[in-house]
């Protein structure tokens, strides 16, 4: 998690120049880095680099089915057991075939469309690829 503290250190002290605030320089080592917009600057050695990819990569959910393999917006998957519908008498039964909408973070991490129920918020640990 040391490059999600990173990111939060640099948005907390944005335009301050103390040298302390930035990762040091990955080519030098040089802890003299600022930040001049999205990107790192090292006044030793002149590398720059950004820290787009490490926020964007921090901030994308891994949800895995009960198998254990990793699942990806717009995949489908099947129920392993029947689950009651909150605020229903639906159930959703073993076995329905469901299309992902969106992954999310949290307990239930699966934003997806039941057909003859409708939208819902899914346990990964409940669902397996189809
Ligand atoms: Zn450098």
């Amino acid at each position: 998690m040391s490059g999600l503290q990173r990111i939060v250190l640099v948005t907390l002290r944005g335009a301050s120049t103390m040298p302390s605030a930035f990762p040091p320089c990955p080519d030098c080592q040089s802890p003299y880095t600022y930040q001049d917009l999205e990107k790192l600057l090292c006044p030793e050695c002149g590398h720059e680099w950004q820290l787009d990819d490490v926020e964007h990569a921090e901030h994308e959910p891994v949800v895995r089915d009960s198998n254990g393999n990793q699942l990806n917006d717009g995949d489908y998957v099947t129920l392993i057991k029947n689950l009651k519908v909150k605020g229903t008498s639906s159930v959703a039964k073993i076995g329905t075939k469901v299309k992902i909408n969106r992954l999310v973070d949290g307990d239930h991490n699966i934003d997806c469309k039941i057909e003859g129920i409708g939208q819902m918020m899914l346990k990964s640990e409940f669902v397996k690829r189809a």
